[in-house]
């Protein structure tokens, strides 16, 4: 289903490019082939690649740089973005996969609140605000795992949720998802699940960090995002400023207070498998009419028990009909 475009433009060095665009995904209304790409900023740097801000025409884009070592993510990414496009998920606009100069870009549409994370430390959020990010969020971890090509992201985080606008969340970042390729029983074959520990530690499900996980299970691979999801929700909500006296707490990564900047999977073991820690529920929650339903919901989702964690449709559920309950005329950032 993707059109290809041979641009004629040539990088600093000289060398051609060669990009391809999915059909009927223009950069723009304004969109001209003949159209440089002109870097703006450094917006993030991953382990293997950069990102930078870019324009191309009047449109502002992302532009993710793979290193050549990292030609499996990108990839892996590439085929991902191509197969599963929704609203809340960051959509691919192209890519660039030249040889001549190791260049593998990945053009995406550009987030200008940045990840989640960064914006959680620097903002606090009204209920209604707090809800449409919930939604959002959780309605993008849904469509990644509905049929008819389920995939399970398997490094699901605040860092890899970008924000387009203050209510609006978008998973991104599917270097490591996994396309869930299952036969009768929900089997995976083989290949598709190598038994490895994938993701980020912090983030990491019971079961993973044990390494007691069914891989050639495909609801398995689900379960472990849901896991993740419901710590990304726990940031959302620990952020939320529940009435004009409620005094926010300052922004953590989860168990950031136990196991502050990078810790291992050993770590985590620790307390996350054995101990059976789960972050700080905040105690005005309990007695909210709509935080309370987040409560339960959230602790059903990291259950140490996997077969017991709600799944991510059935978070959606729960959280869509809070948003016609809450007023939206209080939001303000
Ligand atoms: P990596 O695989 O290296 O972790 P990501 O895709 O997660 O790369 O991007 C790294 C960071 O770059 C993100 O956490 C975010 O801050 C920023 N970023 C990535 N894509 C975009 C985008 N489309 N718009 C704005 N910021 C982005
Ligand atoms: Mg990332
Ligand atoms: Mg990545």
């Amino acid at each position: 289903p993707f059109g290809v475009w041979e641009n004629r433009g040539e990088d600093e060095d000289g060398m051609p490019l060669v990009a391809k665009f999915p059909n009927g995904k223009p950069f723009g209304p304004q969109y001209d082939n003949e159209e440089e790409i002109e870097i703006i900023r450094d917006i993030g740097h991953g382990r293997y690649g950069q990102v930078q801000q870019a324009k191309v025409g009047d449109n502002f884009i992302a532009i993710k740089k793979f290193s050549p070592y990292d030609r499996h993510s990108f990839t892996n990414e590439l085929m991902i973005m191509k197969e599963k496009q929704d609203t809340n998920l960051l959509c691919l606009l192209g890519y660039i996969d030249n040889p001549v100069n190791n260049q593998l870009w990945l053009l995406t549409e550009y987030m200008p609140l940045g990840n989640m994370s960064e914006y959680l430390r620097t903002h606090t959020l009204t209920i209604p605000q707090s809800l449409h990010l919930l939604s959002t969020f959780i309605s993008g971890v849904c469509y990644l795992h509905s049929e008819p090509q389920p995939v399970a992201h398997r490094d699901i985080k605040t860092r890899n949720v970008l924000m387009s606008d203050h209510r609006t969340a978008k998973l991104a970042d599917f270097g490591l998802a996994l396309l869930l390729d299952y036969g009768p029983g929900g089997a995976l074959n083989e290949k598709a699940a190598p038994p490895t520990q994938v993701g980020t530690a912090r983030y990491m499900a019971p079961e993973v960090l044990e390494g007691s996980m069914f891989y050639r299970e495909a609801e398995a691979h689900m379960r472990i995002d849901v896991y993740a999801s419901s710590l990304v929700m726990w940031e959302v909500m620990w952020r939320t400023q529940l009435d004009q006296r409620d005094i926010v707490p300052p922004y953590f990564l989860p168990f950031e207070r136990q196991i502050p900047g990078n810790p291992s999977a050993c770590e985590m073991q620790a307390l996350v498998a054995v101990e059976k820690q789960r972050p700080e529920l905040r105690p005005n929650w309990a007695n909210h009419s709509v935080f309370n339903k987040l409560e339960i919901t959230l602790t059903e989702s990291w259950d140490n028990d996997e077969n017991a964690r709600l799944s991510s449709k059935t978070i959606q559920a729960r959280i869509i009909p809070l948003l016609s309950n809450e007023s939206d005329s209080e939001v303000s950032v």
